[in-house]
């Protein structure tokens, strides 16, 4: 089993007795450290530790685990038990689910809360997550997703026309988008974050035109 060791990735390995100099730790293997230069291990990041004795570099595991005659499991928990923080198994699901959209993504989209409108046969509206959309139907998603993204490049390029013109029909279109920080300064920020959420969207689309292409072979 392996364990989310994030946390503690860069921290010193302060477990292990200071060398004689101070500036570096005692090789648990060789002893190097406690003789008369008492020069120990060192690291450039924190992560790796370097014996220039043994001339090896050891993870803070591996130092943890042969310090302690331990296994690695044991290890893996008592090195993060030894920095007090509480040992969370690694899923081997932790992969990102296929429906993952970044903040930003979501922003451009026009979702929020990781939700979306449903309209039913019936007529009636729905909220409905993202998440349970895409266990229900994944190519009903796919599809959803995709139009709502062609709805907003449509949209963020009829405001980006009437940006800073004020005798455009869609004026008010820039105006409700601009919302309370409206002023004539801003269109040029505003066109670029325009053209910027366009982008994302168009990226979304060719993203998710692939995939529901996989999923109806
Ligand atoms: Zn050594």
């Amino acid at each position: 089993m392996k364990y989310d060791m994030t946390a503690i990735k860069y921290l010193e390995p302060s477990f292990l007795p200071l060398a004689k100099n101070r500036k570096s730790y005692t090789c648990p293997v060789c002893g190097s450290g406690t003789g008369p230069n008492g020069s120990g291990m060192t690291s450039k990041n924190g992560e790796y530790w370097k014996c220039w004795s043994c001339g090896q570099s050891y993870s803070k595991v591996e130092l943890f685990r042969i310090q302690n005659s331990l296994s690695y499991k044991d290890a893996y928990i008592g090195l993060l038990r030894y920095y007090g923080i509480v040992p969370v198994p690694a899923r081997a699901d932790a992969r990102q689910p296929p429906v993952w959209l970044s903040r930003e993504e979501m922003e451009a989209l026009g979702f929020f809360n990781g939700q979306i409108q449903i309209r039913h046969k019936d007529g009636t509206q729905a909220l409905c997550s993202l998440t349970n959309l895409f266990s229900d139907d994944p190519a009903t998603y796919y599809s959803m997703v995709m139009a709502r993204a062609e709805e907003m490049m449509q949209k963020y390029e009829t405001i980006f026309h009437a940006c800073g013109n004020r005798n455009s029909p869609q004026a008010g279109l820039v105006y409700d988008y601009m919302g309370k920080s409206f002023n004539d300064a801003s269109y040029q920020k505003i066109k670029q974050e325009l053209a910027r959420k366009t982008s994302i969207c168009k990226k979304v689309m060719d993203l998710y035109a692939k995939r529901i292409k996989g999923i109806s072979k």
